[in-house]
């Protein structure tokens, strides 16, 4: 059988991200970015090779980009695309694994709308334009929640009135478990370990962060809850507050629900700390130069990050290693020696060379002699889509 291409889409409420997975290759045939869709300046950008490109696509709406898309993919794929993987954010309890989409799996899809509203809908955008478009090939949806549908009850339970989980769903689903999944396949292959017969900590650091503990393959608990802004300092995310901040904030400032949701969402984390850039490698940079609005934030998430892998510990059985992966865990040697300082517990300590070796793309241990495994993994949720999708495919 010759090697399968699929597509991999990743729909925003007014982008879509896409990819080109040939499964016998490690490198996309075409990805891109589809933005500002439903405005006069819809923009399609793709990679085709080393070459990049443009097309300006005015008031583009979803199904407008993807059928421009559609020439440049069965042109990268060689006229054989074989199945349509979607990342899907939320799957509520329903989603335990990828599924084939069909009537309904989107029904369900929309009736978990509430527990993620900007994403969810977004999300079915895509998959509606996409089966118009391709009405006979095979969609699959991919949840980011689904991984962590084996968290036992006693760590995916809020401390709260028990109606408000039975009849609402207020319960901790957890997010990123796509790339959690994808780099703990892959750090058990780099460390020769059987994944069924290993337990690893993982840091998804990227503009959104999640911890993970994963034992024998299977999520046993992720700092992420209800919705993705639990637990860490994030790029522009606040991570845990105190829970009576909005009713503090209410009273003594007046500030309404949206407000504090957009203050709590968008301008806090390493850009409400810094005062200057959500972006760590500038915060990076402004360090250098003695800015203590950026000392302070990196100092800040590094300990909070600690604090999680200190907590997601009480999940493992042993500890195989640690995993470090998404922007900011692939490429900032700083967050992970600083981290990994706060962790001397655990008994982990970093080969200085080794960790400033593992960036851009590198993956690698980089655990001083003698101290517990810990690997830098690249992620690729793109793939990791693919790979479900072809699973699904061949059922
Ligand atoms: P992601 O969402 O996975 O693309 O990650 C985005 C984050 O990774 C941003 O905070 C970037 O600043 C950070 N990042 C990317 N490259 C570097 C680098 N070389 N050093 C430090 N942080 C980086």
């Amino acid at each position: 059988m010759p090697a399968r291409n699929i597509l991999v889409i990743n729909c925003g409420s007014s982008s879509i991200k896409f990819a080109l997975v040939n499964e016998a290759h490690s490198q996309f045939a075409l990805s891109g970015l589809a933005e500002r869709l439903g405005s006069h300046e819809a923009v399609l950008h793709w990679q085709r090779g080393g070459e990049r490109d443009s097309l300006m696509i005015p008031n583009a709406d979803h199904r407008a980009a993807l059928a421009q898309l559609l020439p440049l993919v069965h042109g990268a794929a060689g006229g054989k695309l074989h199945g349509i993987g979607h990342r899907v954010v939320h799957g509520g309890e329903r989603f335990t694994s990828a599924r084939k989409i069909d009537a309904q799996v989107v029904a369900a899809i929309q009736a978990t709308a509430p527990l993620a509203p900007l994403h969810n809908p977004a999300n079915l955008l895509g998959i509606e334009a996409a089966i118009r478009l391709y009405p006979n090939l095979t969609q699959v949806a991919v949840f980011d929640t689904a991984f962590h549908q084996t968290l036992p009850e006693y760590a995916y339970r809020y401390a709260l009135p028990e109606p408000l989980y039975r009849e609402h769903g207020v319960r901790r689903y957890g997010f990123h478990g796509t790339s959690h999944r994808y780099v703990s396949h892959r750090a058990a292959e780099l460390a020769g370990l059987a994944l069924g017969d290993s337990s690893w900590l993982s840091a998804h650091l990227g503009n959104g962060c999640s911890t993970c503990a994963i034992v024998n393959g299977q999520s046993r608990d992720t700092s992420m809850g209800l919705t993705p802004l639990e637990g860490l300092a994030m790029g522009t995310r606040s991570g845990d507050v105190d829970p009576n901040l909005h009713s503090h904030l209410a009273r003594t400032l007046g500030w309404s629900l949206e407000q504090i949701e957009r203050m709590l969402n968008h301008d806090s984390g390493l850009q409400g700390l810094s005062g200057l850039s959500h972006d760590m490698r500038s915060l990076e940079q402004a360090r250098e130069q003695g800015h203590a609005g950026a000392t302070l934030a990196i100092e800040v998430f590094c300990y909070r990050l600690a604090k999680s892998l200190a907590a997601m510990s009480c999940a493992l059985p042993q500890l195989d290693g640690l995993i470090f992966t998404g922007g900011i865990g692939e490429n900032s040697a700083l967050v992970r020696s600083k981290t990994v300082a706060h962790l001397k517990l655990l008994n982990l300590a970093l080969d200085p060379q080794a960790n400033a070796r593992c960036i851009r793309g590198v993956a690698g241990p980089i655990q001083a002699y003698g101290h517990p495994r810990v690997l830098v993994v690249p992620t690729n949720e793109e793939r990791q889509i693919a790979l479900d999708t072809l699973a699904l495919l061949t059922n």
